[in-house]
């Protein structure tokens, strides 16, 4: 695979990201389309701080839609509640559910940066055994 650099889009090495639920999925419907490149994505060296920058507002990002979604659920639910309708809460919380998963799919998938492969707090050094099972045969 070749690797490509999630900021600059340059086909670099760089520092892996975990490519979770979301880009599989994006991969998924890439193939679907015919459009995946079949790329491995990375952060190259000279654009670690522009990474880390874009990382930080997508977190900040997801977090403000969750407060929003929250408020949002809340003007739902609080009237069907005040209604004392069993079945008009269970619709307004599962309306709400809904709503907010839409929402947060569609922010994350506009605007998704990975995490990256390797968590740079643990500095446990572990020595690199190439254990591969020697299937070669002589
Ligand atoms: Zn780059």
């Amino acid at each position: 695979m070749v690797e490509v650099c999630l900021i600059c889009e340059k086909n670099k090495s760089g520092t892996k990201l975990k490519e979770g639920f979301i880009i599989n999925n994006i991969r998924k419907i890439k193939k679907i389309f015919g459009i995946a490149k079949g790329n491995k994505l990375v952060v190259c060296d000279s654009c670690m701080e522009e990474y880390k920058k874009r990382r930080q507002n997508f977190e900040k990002t997801i977090l403000l839609w969750s407060i929003l979604g929250g408020i949002l659920a809340l003007f739902i639910i609080i009237p069907s509640v005040l209604m004392y309708n069993i079945y008009e809460i269970l619709r307004s919380i599962i309306t709400a559910i809904i709503l907010i998963g839409v929402l947060l799919i569609l922010v994350g998938m506009v605007r998704y940066i990975p995490k990256l492969e390797t968590i740079p707090i643990k500095k446990t050094i572990l020595p690199k055994k190439k254990s591969k099972k020697s299937t070669k045969r002589r």
